[in-house]
């Protein structure tokens, strides 16, 4: 029994994990269901640090010190808990087992509760940052009890990756927190890069630009308010030429996005909270309505455009127009998101520190970006800021853009291009700012057809209006 950590689990995520461990000085005990995957480990790596190899899980187990921190970065869903199942019953009490895989934050809430009544930690961690990411340092969210990071947090904390010396991997919360997180992060990644391919598609369209001098766009927003991680592979890919047939690389690919569930799971646990995620659900369903070949080929061609030439005159302005309504649209969806993190936190009693998520995200990870500093600085000013676009910053951050905003949303709706993120988040933006919504109507036919009752502006109470009576009010 030697090895610090375990990791179970030896594909592109794993590997890259147990050798990052290596490389910060840990001794890791290393399994695979497949050994001939541990084998190539050790043949390829193993002069990157101490590993210690083990073709049964029993001996995988036994190399390890106690309390044995075990990660398994397996396949999600029955492949964990096939995982799972043969590790606990050759675990002690104490022992931490972590589930750094892409699991649905309610099966880790189930799992938690199976393993603490054996007396072991189980972590749910999120892990962002890909394949490149688990070997150069990912940005990390784990989850489970505090007692558990204690011992495993500054291993997590090493391995992660650091801006201004500060790790990427705090303690996020208890049960299904960590995972819950890293749920919302990918909703918001979703956003993210719906909002870019928006921009992209009103520069495209509005100017008539080539996909090569977008990229170049992108490059120089890249340098300002909007610096981040995608917006720096968009200019990059962008500027990719296809080897075979010459053409800008965009213009090969075909433009039917897929998903693999995450951004999905987001907007489903949001239509339970009742959290308006309008950015987020609206990057699942754009990517929905790609895929949807059926449909569109029945409506391309069908379906009236009427629109007129979109005519440009100031192209300078145009392109600032439109980077202010995307970074106005990305401060909505981000708003939103972390909307949804506090609406679950306080369901589900975890208590998350929405500053330390923006801190943790801020590398490592797919949405890693300069304005996550913005997002911390602002809980740090108020820890239950209500709205994050209501604080100070993103209040004189995103009014400066407003008027940009809705000339690109008109100019969009007037030309035909589809701008279903930036337009939704607009309306989220004019709704939550409203003095009056006509949701007073709304409950007025609520209590007309269905008797739901309303309630007054002048006084307290709940009532109903005789409708199809006298039309007197009662007190409900
Ligand atoms: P995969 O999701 O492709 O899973 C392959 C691994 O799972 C192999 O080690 C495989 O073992 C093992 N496995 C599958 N079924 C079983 C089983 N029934 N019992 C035991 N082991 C099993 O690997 P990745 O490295 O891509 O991802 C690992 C986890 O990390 C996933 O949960 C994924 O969602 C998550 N993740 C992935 C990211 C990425 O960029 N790829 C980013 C962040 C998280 P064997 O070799 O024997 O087949």
């Amino acid at each position: 029994a030697s090895a610090q950590i375990g990791v179970t689990g030896l594909a592109v995520m794993g590997r890259n994990l147990a050798r990052n461990f290596a490389r910060h000085g840990y001794t890791v005990a290393i399994h695979n269901r497949t050994f001939a995957k541990t084998q190539s480990l050790v043949d390829d790596h193993g002069d990157e640090g101490t590993f210690v190899a083990s073709e049964s899980v029993e001996d995988f187990v036994a190399s390890l010190e106690r309390p044995r921190k075990i990660v398994i970065m397996v396949k999600a869903g029955g492949p964990t808990d096939a995982v799972i199942d043969e590790l606990v019953p050759l675990l002690e009490e104490g022992d931490i087992v972590v589930d750094a895989g892409n699991a649905h934050f309610p099966d880790t809430i189930r799992r938690e509760n199976a393993l603490r009544a054996r007396g072991l930690h189980f972590v749910g961690s999120g892990v962002s940052g890909g394949e490149e990411g688990a070997l150069l340092g990912p940005s990390i969210m784990p989850g489970g009890t505090r007692e558990s990071y204690e011992s495993l947090g500054p291993i997590l904390e090493a391995i992660s990756a650091k801006v201004d010396g500060v790790p990427c991997c705090t303690y996020v919360g208890p049960d299904g927190a960590g995972h819950f997180v890293k749920m919302v992060h990918n909703g918001i990644e979703y956003a993210d890069m719906q909002l870019i391919a928006e921009a992209y598609d009103l520069l495209r369209q509005g100017l008539g630009a080539s996909a090569a001098e977008i990229g170049q766009i992108f490059a120089d927003w890249n340098t300002g308010d909007l610096e981040s991680f995608l917006i720096e592979i968009t200019a990059d890919v962008l500027q990719h030429v296809d080897a075979a047939t010459g053409s800008a690389f965009v213009d090969v690919v075909l433009d039917q996005a897929e998903q693999k569930g995450t951004g999905r799971w987001t907007v489903q646990n949001a239509l339970d909270l009742g959290v308006p995620i309008t950015g987020i659900a609206e990057a699942t369903f754009a990517r929905a309505l790609s895929g949807g070949v059926p449909q569109r080929e029945a409506a391309r061609g069908t379906l009236p455009a009427d629109t007129t030439p979109w005519d440009i005159s100031d192209r300078d302005a145009f392109i600032e127009d439109v980077r202010l309504a995307l970074y106005a649209s990305k401060v909505v969806a981000y708003s939103q998101g972390f909307d949804q993190i506090a609406a679950a936190s306080e369901q589900n009693g975890w208590d998350i520190d929405r500053g330390a998520m923006a801190r943790i995200w801020r590398g490592g990870c797919i949405i890693r970006a300069r304005f996550l500093n913005r997002i911390t600085e602002a809980y740090e000013r108020d820890a239950n800021l209500p709205l994050l676009l209501a604080d100070e910053y993103f209040t004189s951050a995103v009014g400066n853009g407003v008027a940009a905003w809705r000339r690109v949303v008109a100019g969009a709706a007037l030309h035909g291009v589809p701008t279903p993120a930036f337009s939704s988040s607009l309306a989220y933006y004019d709704g939550v700012r409203a003095e009056r919504l006509p949701a007073a109507l709304i409950q007025a036919q609520r209590d007309f057809f269905g008797a739901h009752t309303y309630r007054r502006t002048d006084r307290e109470g709940t009532f109903h209006t005789l409708w199809s009576g006298d039309r007197s009010e009662q007190d409900a």
